[in-house]
């Protein structure tokens, strides 16, 4: 019989899983108990419109058989079973090779990659490949007479062929690895070992997982003997966690719930356990990740929660349970109240479902302001990796759920770590009647800006805004608590004395002629040049006039379609300096010069690139 190649993909990730140095391999059981569970969820859903299934709900197992002398598991379940090509298709290629990333290939660390690769993806059936040195499986699909047998001993490929099988399902049988120096192989092929992996990853599988178990018990003729009984077991609770009462789930259950259910190599940083009856009764069991899923950033990603009706599995992405901001929430809902053969279609216009929607969405929204008064490094820690989404959140859909989010923003501040705006609030100073914040790449960065000193010196603290949303998102929120935003780079900034004001007023009055001068010579740059007394020790700075300001302007001008926003600028020159005498002394040409360099200077201050370096690095040069 011709063997068949595995899809190059495939190919590396057998490779891998066969030569795997991975340290809980163990997984493999877990993952084909999984696959075998999924298989009668879909026969068991079948069976809802279609009378030809003759099986009823009780009538569903898996059965694992432990075969030690021949070095053989036996998983079996009574599923919906595949065909001749979907045994090749579904054991050929892995459904998600498309996306697998073996990017750390040459990395010397051969286990990081494992880990990795396994722990992102979880792998799925071919993780058996990580203790077997041959896996055959064969399967009877729903609908079909024959029956077929996959087999492949690795790499070189595998081979199908038609077999006998007299019931609609799929057996796994598993050929176990010699034992090593350092892997003890054979462990698998002891009861106790697959019934504890089986309690701890499977348990909530809601199909009974049975095994022959042997157990000595005492002789009931003889006294004092003791013989072997064997008897079958069902070794999981099928309870499924998010049934149990909280008190009775331990933090490990949780985590590895989570972590065998959706692909995370690390613990969630945040479980959501909870139980809601009313308007719409349901349990809920939601996960925030420590980090960001793998594709997260990628245009693939679909947010969303799995959706049981009493424990069935409807759709395993319900995108309307989750808004936008919450898209890294994982996790499920189970309700009794939607009907179980309710179509995706349906589902969008559920009302019950949008009851829920609002409900968790509002719970998350609580539990997180839990975690930022109960555990705040943890919620900084929270925000640094997904706080971006929040902030979105309050600008999107016309800032419409902008209340309900301001209060889980944090900004980095002047006062140095993270501040949320009623914190913030909270600590201003008597005479300060808004909020200052400054824009740019970083925190470092804006601790440089020119007008950050004489905010600071006033005893106010400014807030910094890294992201380019932050902005939008502030005017969105207009105020918060009274208090107007202002952005320290604009022109009208007002945080003078009515005498400072007075004495700069006539200051500027007096060198009208020499300010107009340069803006003249900054040919239209500019829309006003003038004098500063909140520049601290610093010659210059730009500013901004009217309701653009510059980090607006970068942000808007590079989306597509727009036309090139501008903002207004200002040229603002320290009233103090001596730069200001110099200026006064200078010829037509040398003003020029200076006017150039000035406003230069104040652009890199400001983040924004020179139209003409080498202009700016003559003129630089000349003056030296
Ligand atoms: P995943 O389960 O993540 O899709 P797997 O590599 O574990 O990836 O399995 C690939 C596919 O093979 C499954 O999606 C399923 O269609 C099929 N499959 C695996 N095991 C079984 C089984 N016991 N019964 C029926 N189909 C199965």
């Amino acid at each position: 019989m011709r063997k068949k190649q595995f899809k190059a993909e495939s190919k590396k990730l057998l490779d891998m899983m066969i030569n795997s140095i991975y340290t809980h391999k163990e997984i493999f059981l877990r993952e084909l108990i999984s696959n075998a569970s999924d298989a009668i969820d879909k026969l068991y859903f079948k069976s809802l419109t279609d009378d030809s299934v003759t099986l009823t709900r009780g009538d569903y197992r898996i059965n694992i058989e432990l075969d030690k002398d021949a070095r053989k598991i036996k998983i079996s379940d009574n599923g919906i079973g595949m065909t001749a090509e979907e045994l090749e298709k579904n054991l050929g290629t892995i459904a998600k090779s498309d996306s697998l990333n073996f990017k750390n290939e040459n990395s010397e660390d051969e286990n990081a990659q494992d880990i990795s690769v396994i722990g992102q993806f979880g792998v799925g059936f071919y993780s058996a490949f990580m203790v077997s040195e041959k896996i055959e499986v064969t399967s009877k699909a729903f609908g079909s007479d024959t029956a077929n047998k996959w087999v492949s001993s690795g790499v070189d490929g595998y081979t199908v062929e038609e077999c006998e099988k007299e019931n609609v399902g799929t057996d796994v049988t598993l050929y176990l690895k010699e034992d090593t120096e350092n892997e003890d192989y054979s462990q698998y092929l002891d009861q106790n070992v697959i019934s504890g992996l089986v309690k701890k990853y499977s348990d909530y599988i809601r199909y009974p997982i049975v095994m022959e178990m042997s157990h000595e018990v005492p002789d009931p003729d003889k006294e004092g003997e003791y013989i072997t009984e064997i008897a079958e077991e069902t070794l999981n609770s099928m309870v499924p966690i998010w049934r149990k009462s909280k008190s009775e789930i331990k933090a490990e259950d949780y985590n590895e719930f989570y972590k065998s259910k959706f692909y995370d190599y690390a613990d969630p940083l945040l479980v959501i356990h909870s139980k809601t009856e009313g308007q719409a009764t349901f349990d809920a069991l939601m996960f925030i990740p420590e980090n960001p899923p793998y594709d997260f950033y990628s245009k693939e990603y679909e947010k969303g929660l799995q959706l049981y009706s009493n424990g069935v599995l409807i759709t395993d992405k319900c995108a309307e349970l989750l808004p936008d901001y919450f898209s890294f929430v994982k996790g499920l809902v189970d309700s009794a109240d939607l009907s179980l053969n309710i179509s995706r279609e349906m589902l969008q216009h559920d009302h019950q479902l949008k009851i829920i929607a609002k409900a968790i969405d509002k719970k998350i929204k609580n539990e997180l302001k839990k975690l930022m008064t109960n555990d705040r490094e943890k919620y900084e820690k929270f925000f640094k990796t997904f706080g971006l989404q929040l902030k979105y959140g309050v600008y999107a859909n016309y800032g419409m759920e902008k209340d309900a989010l301001k209060d889980l923003l944090l900004f980095e501040s002047s006062n140095g770590g993270f501040a949320s705006l009623k914190e913030y609030v909270g600590r201003m100073a008597d005479s300060q009647e808004k909020i200052y914040y400054a824009c740019g790449e970083n925190a470092s960065k804006i601790s440089m800006l020119p007008q950050l000193d004489a905010v600071k010196e006033k005893g106010y603290e400014v807030l910094y805004f890294t992201d380019e949303v932050d902005e939008f998102a502030i005017q969105m929120l207009m105020e918060y608590d009274g208090k107007q935003f202002v952005n320290i780079s604009k022109d009208d900034l007002d945080i003078s004395t009515d005498a400072e004001k007075e004495a700069i007023k006539n200051k500027n009055e007096e060198s009208k002629e020499l300010l107009e001068k340069i803006k003249d010579a900054l040919d239209g740059e500019v829309t006003a040049v003038k004098l500063s007394n909140k520049l601290g020790s610093h010659p210059v700075a730009l500013s901004t006039e009217g309701y653009v300001t510059l980090e607006m302007a970068k942000v808007l001008s590079q989306m597509p379609g727009s036309e090139k926003v501008k903002a207004q600028l200002v040229l603002e020159i320290n009233s103090e300096h001596p730069i200001v005498k110099k200026l006064e002394g200078a010829g037509e040409k040398e003003l020029k010069k200076y006017a150039m360099l000035l406003y230069s200077g104040a652009r890199l201050i400001a983040g924004l690139d020179l139209e003409n370096p080498s202009e700016f690095t003559d003129a630089l040069a000349d003056m030296m």
